[in-house]
């Protein structure tokens, strides 16, 4: 049974990790889908790979307002509407003590994070409530809801996604519109081999056992695994949940 029969969907940062794990899932359940990301090649390579007359893409910098423009219109001009919209693209910045940082990481990491986020809840709303309809899914992080010594950049930024959610949940649940956060523990991709070369560098592996011991399942979790969690959010399954911060965690916030 299919669960997302004639919805259109567009998806940031869906070139790859849980982007793409969800962009699959969403097709096998009969969306239509848009794929936004920064890094157009990798994009062109994952809609070749997803294989589907329902893809298409567009290439944009999350943080650009004129691009975010660009992507939603672009949406509209291929399917003519929006229902789900994962605001999924992030980025994970340097790590290291506040005393260290750099203003440069602070500043890209807050434009990718939560100002892309913003601009992508600015110009989908819009559409969204001239449908009456919607529902939207904010990437966060347990890094949303809990602290991690030397991510300061990245850690303030996905609180302020939590909080910008909350927000918008409460500003369009009148138009039923749904807006809802999601908060994976270390999954499974590209970001965290970067995470772990930067808590360990020259022994990523040292990092990803440290990391796996502190999650009660033991493991990382996977890319399909928070997928499962935006299907559910993006379907009628979920009418009634607005403005939840939901954690898939592998139990870390037991
Ligand atoms: P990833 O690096 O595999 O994928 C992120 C995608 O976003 C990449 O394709 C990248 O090109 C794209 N992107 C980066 N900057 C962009 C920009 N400015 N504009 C458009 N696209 C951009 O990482 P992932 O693990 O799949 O991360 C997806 C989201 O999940 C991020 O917001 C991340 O913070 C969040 N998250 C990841 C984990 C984890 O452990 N992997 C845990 C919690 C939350």
């Amino acid at each position: 049974d299919q669960r997302l029969t004639n919805k259109v969907a567009i998806i940031t940062g869906g070139a790859a990790g849980i982007g793409k794990a969800t962009a699959e899932l969403f097709l096998k359940h009969g969306a239509r889908v848009m794929l936004v990301d920064i890094n157009a090649e990798q994009l062109a390579a994952t809609a070749d790979e997803l294989n589907s007359p329902d893809v298409r893409w567009v290439a944009a910098d999350v943080a650009d307002e004129a691009a975010v423009k660009d992507y939603v219109n672009q949406t509209l001009d291929q399917f003519g509407r929006i229902d789900v919209f994962f605001n999924n693209a992030g980025i994970e910045g340097k790590m290291g003590p506040i005393t260290e940082q750099s203003m440069e990481n602070f500043d890209r990491v807050m434009a990718v994070n939560v100002r892309g986020a913003f601009l992508g809840l600015k110009y989908v709303l819009k559409q969204m409530l001239k449908q009456g309809s919607g529902s939207v899914i904010n990437m966060s992080s347990v890094a949303g809801l809990d602290g991690t010594a030397t991510a300061a950049p990245y850690v303030t930024s996905k609180h302020a996604v939590t909080g910008l959610s909350k927000c918008a949940a409460l500003e369009v649940a009148s138009h039923n519109i749904r807006v809802n956060s999601v908060h994976p523990s270390p999954i499974n991709t590209r970001m965290m081999r970067s995470i772990e070369e930067l808590f360990s560098p020259g022994h990523p592996e040292e990092a990803k056992q440290k990391l796996e011991r502190g999650v009660p399942l033991g493991r990382y979790g996977e890319s399909e695994e928070v997928a499962n969690l935006v299907l559910f959010l993006a379907s009628d399954e979920s009418s009634y949940i607005t403005g939840s911060a939901y954690r898939v965690d592998g139990g870390m916030g037991a």
